[in-house]
């Protein structure tokens, strides 16, 4: 009796409840991972084109394809453009939930604009004529690996995707967020940046005339008081933020900020030293762009030394994750 009962549970198992077990257990996985899939293919970003004054909306994954090429050399290593692409991506969502369906107040109804009031954005035909067939054969793919090897990747703090500010070239240290910008952003902090030495952005230097530089200077500034006579003795450079960039500086009778004197002058970052001789003045900066966040050519030069994207990005922006965007 006993083994036919056996023998009943058995046959019962396997014809009902072994084949009820697979239907059900696949039932339930593909669904979940096909949807998952639809939903970040559906994801598209709105971006503002200048040029045609026009909105389109793009795949995100496609616009970071885009950004990625547009804003940083495509010959950089591997996994300094994986950090590239999961910043780029992280900036088009941080400003979708930001600004919302309204967008952003500069460029309303788009999230984003193809220029560098946001990120820079450059379809595959516009960067073939930007570049060269031989370019898009050369690097396109490698764009395409980086992008997809990371899709949907972003940079969150305590479960938040960050604002991931980045520049060219830090000069050696990165900038506190709220000494360049007013907010105060708890992953943007003064870090080193100790891999920028083949950025030619280093060190550059400009040399003007005084003359040209109190002209620049008044035409904005009414109160400086500055005249060929007194400009020996009327400049002073009062205070620098942690990562070397001007903050308060002594005009004639004004108060200015590197960044005042760096957006008059054109110069390629508000960390200078100046020097007066007779009626030449030589400015010498040090990096390239505001400073903060991720310094692109350092994020290369820590590549080539062998660390990750997500090193990169964890040493650049303080105390965050990167995870999968739901
Ligand atoms: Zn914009």
């Amino acid at each position: 009796m006993k083994s036919i009962l056996y023998m009943i549970i058995g046959i019962v198992f396997t014809l009902i409840i072994l084949p009820m077990v697979l239907i059900f257990s696949c039932d339930i996985a593909p669904p979940n991972i096909e949807s998952e899939e639809e939903i970040s293919d559906e994801l598209t970003i709105r971006v503002y084109v200048k040029e045609s004054q026009k909105i389109e909306k793009i795949s995100l994954e496609e616009y970071v394809k885009g950004v990625v090429a547009s804003e940083m050399p495509a010959a950089f290593e591997i996994d300094a453009l994986k950090a590239q692409a999961i910043a780029a991506r992280t900036k088009a969502i941080y400003q979708r939930i930001k600004y919302g369906e309204k967008g952003h107040p500069s460029h309303p109804g788009a999230e984003v604009c193809n220029a560098v009031h946001c990120q820079v954005y450059k379809n595959k035909e516009q960067l073939e004529r930007q570049y060269s067939k031989d370019w898009i054969k050369n690097f396109w793919p490698k764009i395409e690996g980086v992008v997809e090897d990371t899709k949907g990747l972003v940079i969150t703090y305590k479960g938040k995707v960050v604002d991931p500010l980045y520049h060219s070239t830090s000069g050696g240290k990165t900038e506190n967020s709220e000494d360049v910008f007013t907010a105060m952003a708890p992953y943007l902090r003064s870090v080193d940046s100790p891999y920028e030495k083949d950025s030619k952005h280093v060190e550059s230097e400009i040399v003007i005339s005084t003359n040209e530089f109190i002209t620049k200077v008044n035409n904005v500034y009414k109160n400086t008081g500055l005249t060929n006579s007194n400009i020996a003795d009327s400049l002073e450079i009062l205070q620098r933020s942690e990562g070397g960039r001007i903050t308060r500086m002594k005009v004639g009778n004004e108060t200015l900020s590197g960044r005042n004197i760096r957006e008059l002058l054109g110069l390629k970052s508000a960390n200078f030293k100046i020097t007066i001789s007779g009626n030449k003045m030589v400015f010498k900066t040090r990096g390239y762009g505001h400073g903060v966040g991720m310094s692109q050519y350092g994020a290369n030069g820590m590549a080539k030394n062998g660390y990750s994207f997500e090193d990169i990005l964890k040493h650049y922006y303080r105390g965050v994750d990167i995870e999968v965007y739901q």
